[in-house]
């Protein structure tokens, strides 16, 4: 969700933090912009829309100079505008800032600044930092101070670089993401390893709370004491620079056909950390599970694999909700926080709660450097590499083999997995997908589609509806299969399209009923199950596999349904409208 970017070096600022902002394009934008510094003098350009199209239109890359700053704005407050893109510059043109994150007193803080002469050209809140940061430069005319003082003002939260007009950058990090990128001769302020994967593997992960200056090739970086604060430099995985899309005309169809491989790759680099959780979870007093999204649908059925296949009570919380029901959680209890990118704010919120009930938190995530890993007792990696579609795909069914890895240590190996086998059963779905083509024509025109499942399949079918609706912006709703006649069935006639996922699991028979109910309406059947049945319409058949596998086998033609339901309906599968990969913002 939005990236903020700064270089400062030997080489031409623009192209570089040009470059930095189109890797990034995947965590959602609407706006772009850059500034730059030459000779004293600050020059800005920005617009709405891609990195690509703003930049053939106003030539951001052309800007002058060896230092400068960049920004994808995900719009919150005021409407997607030139005006309200950043970067914003102060009144006296002397000062210009990026910002991610949200200013929650920037109204009060915008009175004062206008009753003291100050003018605003955007709705945005994020202005208000730029002439701040002027008014206390002037009072101060010292760099350290002006941060200083200015943090002590803002309250909400927020990542924002701010470049003076003599070239210095400086930085600070509340609740948002911060890297600094350490090169040779230049350093790099960004979101997102992959604003500067390029040109340094060498990372600081900058403390919440803390901020950088950097200035005559030297950097330091303070708390909001202002005393020093210490920092450790990270090699960067190389494999996190390596996204490209290859042969596929999408990442989001690179990484559903990666599946095959992740699935066995899913924990691999921490399965010590595997065998910890597990024994964690053994003497646990209480266990929540927390997510958002997809993450929050793995959370799901972690509760159900959990108490079904090792009798272990587990609770699941939407991360977004936590905030508002923190006694649930009790003391001295396990949290596990599953986030692919690890910087969802929400995910995090809930791990700040459960650690004020001195809760330890056993983290699933793909970003082993991120926030939430940074703040976990124990850590598990998804190991799938870099996910730049917004929907997730790999990173889900990921979650969902760490989460069986876990039960299966837990039952001290009584459940067995075959996973190697599974995997090819995936490889031969994804071979063959003429029959979900098919039907994904049919999506052209509706606009309701409901995907029916019970027991493990019902987060199943949360996570289908929820993949639909990110990519083909069709209205789809997940239905537990026993609550249809308490209303669902009201909405079923002939032009409504039901997904049944329908194993041959204990729900089957149940399941087959309710298709039939539904046919009797005139809705069409879509059938995804590994035995064929008169009442589906179409029929996607699932591999026979050992029950324990159903649920991952069952979202991965949903995936594809919903990749190719978006190329027929026009829409991008990889940048869904108004969504952002990785949601730093509340
Ligand atoms: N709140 C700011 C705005 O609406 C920044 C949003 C962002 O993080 O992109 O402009």
């Amino acid at each position: 969700m939005c990236s903020i970017i700064g270089y400062y070096g030997k080489e031409s600022a623009a192209p570089i933090i040009v470059k930095g902002l189109k890797r990034m394009e995947y965590r959602g934008y609407d706006s772009v912009g850059v500034a730059t510094e030459s000779e004293n003098e600050i020059e800005l350009k920005k617009g709405t829309g891609k990195v690509q199209e703003v930049n053939s239109k106003v030539q951001l890359e052309t800007l002058p100079g060896k230092v400068g700053i960049g920004h994808t704005r995900w719009a919150t407050h005021g409407k997607v505008t030139d005006a309200n893109a950043h970067p914003h510059p102060s009144n006296s043109g002397k000062i210009a800032i990026v910002h991610n994150g949200i200013i929650e007193n920037f109204e009060e803080l915008k009175k004062q600044l206008e009753s003291e002469g100050y003018v605003f050209k955007s709705e945005t809140d994020s202005e208000i930092i730029a002439n701040l940061i002027q008014k206390n430069h002037e009072q101060t005319n010292d760099v350290k101070e002006t941060i200083l003082k200015t943090v002590s003002q803002l309250k909400g939260h927020y990542a924002f670089v701010v470049m003076f007009e003599d070239g210095q950058l400086a930085a600070a990090r509340f609740h948002e993401p911060l890297i600094l990128g350490v090169g040779k001769e230049d350093y790099f302020l960004s979101s997102d390893v992959l604003g500067f994967i390029e040109f340094t593997d060498n990372a600081i992960y900058i403390e919440n709370g803390t901020f950088v200056i950097l200035d005559k090739n030297k950097f330091k970086i303070f708390d909001f004491d202002g005393e020093h604060s210490g920092y450790e430099i990270t090699k960067v995985s190389k494999e996190f620079g390596d996204a490209y899309k290859g042969d596929y005309a999408h990442f989001t169809l690179k990484e559903i056909y990666e599946q095959p491989e992740t699935i066995l790759k899913a924990g691999e680099k921490t399965i010590s950390e595997i065998d910890r959780a597990a024994d964690y979870l053994r003497h646990a007093k209480n266990i929540y599970v927390t997510g958002s999204g997809s993450s929050y649908n793995s959370a799901l059925i972690a509760k159900q694999i959990l108490s079904k296949y090792v009798k272990i009570k587990a609770e699941p919380i939407m991360s977004s909700e936590l905030q508002f029901a923190p006694n649930t959680i009790e003391e001295n209890s396990i949290l596990i926080a599953i986030s692919q990118s690890g910087e969802s704010a929400d995910v995090l919120d809930a791990v700040k709660i459960a650690k004020k009930a001195n809760c330890k938190i056993i983290s699933i995530v793909n970003l082993l450097t991120s926030s939430l890993a940074r703040e976990s007792d124990v850590l598990i990696g998804l190991n799938c590499g870099p996910e730049i579609g917004v929907a997730a795909t790999k990173s889900f069914t990921s979650q969902l083999v760490i989460l069986y890895k876990i039960v299966q240590k837990l039952s001290n190996n009584d459940i067995t997995i075959d996973f190697e086998n599974f995997s090819k059963s995936i490889s031969k779905t994804l071979d063959n997908p003429s029959t979900i083509q098919k039907i994904a024509k049919e999506l052209k025109e509706i606009s309701d589609i409901y995907i029916l499942g019970r027991g493990i399949n019902y987060p199943i079918a949360t996570e289908s509806a929820l993949k639909l609706k990110e990519l083909t912006y069709i209205h789809a709703e997940g239905i537990a299969g026993g609550e249809l006649k308490h209303g669902p069935l009201a909405l079923m006639d002939s032009q409504v399209f039901v997904i049944i996922l329908n194993p041959n699991d204990s729900t089957y028979s149940d399941t087959l009923t309710s298709a039939r109910e539904i046919k009797a309406r005139g809705a069409k059947i879509i059938g995804v199950s590994d035995v064929k049945s008169d009442v589906y319409d179409y029929w996607i058949e699932m591999p026979k596999i050992s029950e324990v596998l159903y649920p991952i086998s069952e979202i991965i033609p949903i995936q594809l349904l919903s990749y190719y339901g978006a190329l027929e309906r026009d829409a991008d599968p990889d940048y869904p409208r108004n969504l952002a990969k990785s949601v730093t913002v509340k």
